[in-house]
């Protein structure tokens, strides 16, 4: 099978690899769609001293059919649509158990020591495999594998209503798959995106106003609550100035989701949010459990996730998505098999 490659220093490279076998209780897919994700960046942006060799394939927004079962493998058959969870977990332990794989001790992350989803072929866990009905395109299954269902993880942990102003700092795919959610949810979206594809993106999908960082992103978010502050952040751009941003433009009492990974300095002070009484939180990929519950809003409230997809590649052109997804112009990227 053909399978990505990255050699370092933003290179990417298609080459071939052995098909995966399934063994015991695993399965293999073969991929129909896959999402760029903003976490797979951190790995191509890596020097080739950094990257040492290292052949494993990228990706972890899988979607496509089941192409063979190993032994033991009963509850889905050949030709089942699915979505793949992106951890595989030991199965046992309390996490797993919960469906926190992503906590699971032995968790394997696609992309990290184990095959993605940038390949032909991908082996996981029969249990891995979530349904995707049959009114979900493929594209909408791979987002639903990492991007989305991050995004619907996070934004569900602020209840949301009709009454709600939410600011989403950050318009990548997850900050859009957020601002389709939250619109769903009933509430007004204010986000703030310094791309102005992105902020054009997002006014398109039902976001009231995109702020441009380059102003005062807390003021101009302020102007638009009567000087109060919005009910609601979501911080999904992982930067010091996003970061911020979500807590000083709360109103009082207000709550925030942070998402985002890339600030390693210590960015916030407590007392950004003690006399304002604020609720924080940390979001992290999501327990695969809440697959379902994001596959019935998305059917229910109508979702129109593909809206957020820009471009759309075969994985010969790989190294062209990869270039192009890293410039930062697009919505959400995808490799599509016919
Ligand atoms: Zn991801
Ligand atoms: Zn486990």
């Amino acid at each position: 099978m053909r399978g990505v490659i990255f050699l370092g220093d933003r290179q990417a490279q298609v080459r071939d690899y052995p098909d995966p076998q399934p063994g015991p209780g695993e399965v293999t897919v073969q991929l129909k769609a896959a999402g760029l994700c903003g976490s797979d960046l951190h790995l191509y942006r890596q020097t080739v001293s950094e990257r040492a060799g290292n052949a494993t394939i990228p990706g972890h927004e899988p979607c496509g059919v089941v192409a063979a079962l190993g032994p033991g493998v009963t509850h889905i058959q050949i030709g089942d649509r699915v979505s793949i969870y992106h951890y595989r977990g030991c199965g046992h332990c309390r996490h797993c158990l919960a469906g926190d794989l992503m906590w699971c001790p032995e968790r394997r992350g696609y992309g990290g020591p184990i095959h993605g989803a940038n390949a032909d072929y991908i082996l996981t866990d029969a249990r891995n495999c979530c349904p995707l009905p049959g009114e979900l395109s493929f594209g909408a299954g791979a987002m639903m594998a990492c991007n989305a269902g991050t995004a619907f993880s996070s934004i569900t942990k602020l209840k949301l209503s009709g009454a709600d102003t939410v600011a989403i700092f950050g318009q990548g795919p997850v900050g859009l798959a957020a601002t389709l959610f939250a619109r769903a949810m009933g509430a007004r979206v204010v986000v703030v995106e310094p791309v102005a594809l992105r902020r054009d993106l997002a006014l398109s999908l039902g976001a009231a106003a995109a702020i441009d960082p380059a102003q005062d992103a807390v003021a101009a978010i302020r102007e638009l609550t009567h000087g109060e502050g919005a009910d609601a952040s979501f911080e999904t751009s992982g930067s010091a100035a996003g970061q911020n941003g979500a807590v000083d433009a709360l109103r009082l009492g207000g709550r925030a989701v942070f998402v985002g990974l890339g600030a390693q300095d210590k960015t916030l002070n407590p007392s950004q949010f003690i006399g304002r009484q604020l609720t924080l939180m940390g979001s992290f990929v999501l327990p695969i459990h809440l697959y379902w519950d994001m596959m019935k809003f998305v059917l229910d409230h109508r979702v129109p996730l593909d809206a957020i997809v820009t471009h759309r590649f075969s994985i010969e052109r790989a190294p062209e998505a990869f270039a192009l997804f890293d410039s930062g112009q697009t919505g959400k990227v995808l490799f599509e098999w016919s």
